[in-house]
């Protein structure tokens, strides 16, 4: 048997879910509440428990939020030099930290951390110090517009 990705565009592979004949169940059950007083033991069992449905699945998308973030400014700062995970000081193996991003900036921070010496707080990462801010840019004075005589 091969392993095939079921997914197609526009929609998501959730993997098995729960037994149809027991969701028809579950929905059917729900159906039967409109029937019932509100302040039934059976109803306020029922909204007890869809209420803890709805706690969990706020909670366990904060939880993914919060993950994502932290996975993508974890791999924000692998990308430096001094914050990769195979980064390596020892000098007399003769190599020395190295960036594997080229150009200036190893990504955007989804979270702002502090610059370990000057404390501002920052988000765009240097490609070789994953702990200091990016010092600005130099301010060069504008041309001087040559004289038409
Ligand atoms: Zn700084």
């Amino acid at each position: 048997m091969t392993v095939t990705d079921e997914s197609h565009e526009g929609t998501v592979a959730y993997g098995p879910g729960i037994d149809p004949d027991r969701l028809a169940v579950c929905l059917s059950v729900l159906d039967e509440l409109d029937k019932l007083d509100v302040d039934h033991p059976d109803a306020i069992a029922v909204r007890r428990a869809t209420a803890g449905i709805y706690r969990t699945v706020k909670q366990r998308r904060r939880q993914e939020r919060r993950a994502a973030k932290t996975a993508h400014d974890r791999a924000v700062t692998e990308a430096t030099a001094t914050g990769s995970a195979d980064r390596i000081d020892d000098e007399t193996a003769g190599v020395l930290p190295s960036s594997s991003v080229k150009g200036e900036i190893a990504g955007i921070l989804q979270r702002p951390r502090s610059c370990y010496t000057c404390k501002t707080r920052y988000v765009e990462v240097d490609a070789f110090y994953h702990q200091l801010c990016r010092p600005a840019p130099p301010r060069t004075a504008p041309a001087a517009t040559p004289a038409t005589t």
